[in-house]
């Protein structure tokens, strides 16, 4: 792993520890799409150099753009305009291949527990300029989980959604503000508004809207969960 040359429009990442390690899996997004979405994973391995030599493997068809270590430091796999294969299926907004679609990032967490000071600040500062030169809302940025629901549960609960939001960099979470009562008629259609419309079990789409919004939450769907119709 060494560090290559930057192209100009990635300047800023000289300001975190940045290398470079392409991976093979990769290939042109289809039907001239750019991205508009940016999916966030954690890794769940041992250490991120074990998750860089998996996501650079031909043999497990996976990868990713980025590879943020619990370090800070930054390894780029894919170029942001080509098509990494990351989110794999799913649907988000009623859109499929997300692969063509998004800017996937793996985080060196394993889902048990918090993830590190220095891991935040890289994410931060590879997000801020990466939606503004591709004109990425921060409602746009999501979790694996978003759009897999029952199938894929990262970033996990321990990641720090709010914080994120508090930067402008993802949508905010919910507040329970008002009683409501429980309709799961009523939680889908909201769930669907805000952008999951991938099919998905009432429990699994509920295990999905809580990673999201009510990490740890647990139990039967309650009147807190119905608080999502309240986003903007
Ligand atoms: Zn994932």
């Amino acid at each position: 792993m060494g560090s290559g040359p930057v192209p100009a429009r990635l300047w800023w990442l000289r300001l975190v520890a940045l290398h470079q390690h392409p991976s093979p899996n990769c290939g042109p997004r289809r039907n001239a799409l750019t991205p508009r979405f940016v999916v966030l994973h954690y890794t769940a391995m041992d250490t991120a150099q074990a998750a860089i030599e998996r996501l650079c493997d031909p043999v497990h068809e996976v990868s990713a753009h980025y590879v943020i270590c619990k370090t800070g430091a930054i390894t780029q796999l894919v170029g942001e305009g080509a098509r990494a294969w990351h989110a794999g299926a799913g649907e988000w907004q009623g859109l499929d291949d997300m692969n063509s679609r998004s800017i996937g990032i793996e985080l060196d967490n394993d889902g048990q527990g918090p993830f590190a000071e220095a891991l935040m600040h890289s994410l931060e500062t590879l997000l801020t300029p990466m939606l503004r030169a591709w004109d990425i809302p921060p409602a746009n940025v999501i979790g694996h989980s978003d759009m897999a629901p029952g199938r894929k549960f990262d970033p996990g609960p321990w990641f720090d959604w709010d914080r994120l939001a508090r930067q402008g960099l993802a949508a905010a979470t919910i507040r329970a503000t008002q009683t409501r009562t429980p309709d799961w008629d009523q939680f889908r259609k909201q769930a669907q508004a805000l952008g999951y419309t991938a099919s998905a079990e009432d429990t699994d789409l509920l295990t999905s809207v809580r990673l999201r919004h009510r990490p740890h939450a647990q139990g039967p769907l309650c009147a807190a969960d119905m608080s999502l119709g309240d986003l903007p």
